[in-house]
Formats: structure tokens, sequence, C-alpha cells
């Protein structure tokens, strides 16, 4: 197969830091859509491959999959997509197009294994698909998004994973008028929940370690913001939340937030600890409640979640950053230390 080569971010293991390398992108085939990548934001999982916390990961990897940026060229098959116009790429690239959570447009459980948009099996050059750290990318139109041009670019690209993240769920289990939603954590995933949810027209009520933090759950939509680790505030909020989105990706009490729920209510969590959580089952079979997960969302939902984003005019608040300083981000990232997102400024690649 020919294959182009560009200039790229990232790291042959754990401990070495972020930095230039060249990498293959495959030349187009009928149904591919090229793009210039314009801005990468990063997530909290770029890190975690990273330095291999979840196992598995192959290196070298090329980090990023919260893409934006603007068509250059389309293969012949292709229909949506001219030269010249916006287009993004999220988590997923491929999937098999044939199994029943394909075809019910749910490719991120797909029966054959998605492929994600970096560290992902790559069926066209073997070895790993090379993320969005780079000078452009190369995918099947099917998995290609329209971004809403009421949006600014550097801004929506959060949305391509943070956004779909909670998304989903908020949709899953309809956020909506009438309904008292919770949200722990206020971070990437978190200050999108809150905008997402009160567009969805919900009772937002934030629960946050930092004090610090209330004012600004406020200024983001939320209805009420309460500081978790004082148990008295906690208190009076015991059996009165629908649903919950836990975004923390550290280890945490789940058990504290389960009592919040009325019955039938449901945690869910979208944050990604690497240790395993402890669910008492008091917790639970009080009120039938549920402990439940959600993880990214299908390339429809996520097109569905663009256009909701663009008619809400809902983006992600972004620190943006050159490619350069990608290792001091994620430094801070660690530490918590970003309000709330980081972008990278591709342009900063050619460099
Ligand atoms: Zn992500
Ligand atoms: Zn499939």
């Amino acid at each position: 197969m020919n294959t182009k080569i560009v200039k790229a971010f990232g790291t042959e293991a754990a401990h070495v830091p972020l930095h230039l390398m060249n990498i293959k992108r495959r030349e187009l085939l009928p149904h591919d859509v090229e793009m210039d990548i314009l801005y990468c934001g990063i997530c909290h999982s770029d890190l975690h491959q990273v330095r291999n916390e979840f196992g598995g990961a192959t290196y070298p990897i090329v980090p990023g999959h919260e893409i934006v940026g603007k068509v250059t060229r389309v293969g012949g098959q292709v229909k949506t997509f001219k030269p010249g116009e916006m287009a993004a790429i999220g988590c997923i690239v491929d999937s098999c197009g044939k199994c029943e959570y394909c075809e019910d447009d749910l490719e991120q459980f797909c029966d054959e294994g998605v492929t994600f948009s970096f560290n992902s099996p790559d069926k066209h050059l073997g070895g790993t698909t090379s993320g969005g750290f780079s000078e452009t990318y190369v995918a099947k139109e099917k998995y290609v998004l329209q971004v809403p041009k009421i949006l600014d670019l550097a801004s929506a690209a959060p949305l391509l994973c943070a956004g779909i993240t909670v998304y989903s769920p908020l949709k899953h289990w309809q956020a909506g008028p009438g309904k008292k939603v919770g949200i722990i954590g206020i971070g990437g995933l978190g200050h999108l929940a809150i905008k997402i949810a009160k567009a969805m027209g919900a009772h937002v009520v934030v629960f946050t370690t930092s004090p610090s933090k209330v004012e600004d759950a406020k200024r983001l939509g939320a209805d009420e913001a309460v500081v978790s680790t004082d148990a008295e505030q906690l208190k009076q909020y015991n059996r009165k939340m629908h649903f919950i989105i836990d975004t923390v990706s550290a280890k945490h009490d789940v058990n504290t937030y389960l009592n919040l729920l009325r019955h039938d209510g449901a945690v869910v969590l979208v944050g990604l600890p690497p240790e395993a959580l402890e669910v008492r089952a008091f917790s639970i079979v009080t009120g039938r409640r549920s402990f439940s997960g959600s993880n990214i969302g299908g390339i429809a939902e996520t097109q569905e979640m663009l256009n909701f984003c663009g008619e809400h005019n809902i983006t992600a608040e972004v620190e943006v950053i050159p490619i350069q300083q990608v290792n001091e981000a994620f430094k801070r990232l660690l530490k918590g230390d970003v309000r709330y997102r980081f972008v990278v400024d591709m342009a900063s690649l050619k460099n």
C-alpha cells in the first residue's frame, strides 16, 4: 500500500517524553477522507495510554483523538466531504460494519473490536494506528464527522471525546426537564456535562471536592454546586437525584453518591480509574439503584451530539498550547491544573 510520511509527536516508551517523529499515513482509498489537522484536544486517556496504565500499549504511540481539521483530499467514492471543508475525527476510525452493534449504530461495542484513532491494530498499514498529534489523518468517510459552522474549532475539539462521553449517558438516562442530574467532578468531562445537561433542560447539581470550583460550576450553568467533602451539605441530597454522572478518574468512594439516588437511579461512571472501585450491597439493593458505566458513543450519536452543541453553541473551555508544550500539559493534567481542557494548536508542529 502506498503511504505518505508526515510529522507527529509520540513516544517509544512509557517513561520517554513525547517528541517529534515521522509516521506513515495511507494514500487515499476510494472511501477515504484526508484532513490537515488544525487542533487536537488532550484527553485523560491519552495520558493513561502513553503511560501504559491500562496495560497493552503498543509503542511507538502517537496519541490524540479529539481531532478537527480541514479536508485536503477525498477518495473517488466520497460523497459528503469536499476539500476545504472542516471535518472532525473522534475516538473511532473503523469497525466491522456488519455485526449487530455496528448495524445499530453502536460501533463502540463492535463484535470484532473497533479501530480507535490511536494505538489500535491498523488494518491497512499493520502496526497500530497513530492519533491526532500529527499533521494529517486519513479515515473512511463513514467515521469522519461534520463540524457545525457556528462552533469555534479549537474549543470544539474536546467534544469529539469528552463531549460524546457525557452526551451519550445524558441521553440514555434521559436528562431533561423535571430530572435532577448530578455531576461528580468538574474537569474536561464534568464541565461539558454541566453545559449539555443544562441545554437538555435538566436541573444540574455539581459535586466537587474543590471549594474554589463552586462558583465556576454555577458560571458554567449548574443550578447548585456542593462541596462533596462536607457531609452535612451532601446529606441534603440523599435520595434526591435521578442519576449522577461520575467523571472521576482516580480511586474514590462511589457509595457516598449511590446514597444520593432516588429509587431506580443510577451512578454512571465515565471516568476511568485504573483501580477497582468498591460497591457495597446496601448502596444498590436499597432503592433498586444501579452502578453503571458508559464509554464514548457511536458515530451517528457523535454526529447528533455535534449538531446539538451547534444548536446550543456549546464548546469546551480550553487552554490552547503548541505541541512543544505537550509534556508539560500532561504533568499539569495529572494535577488537575487546567480549566478545563488542553487543546494543541497543530500548526505548531510545522515549527
Ligand atoms: Zn478521550
Ligand atoms: Zn461491528
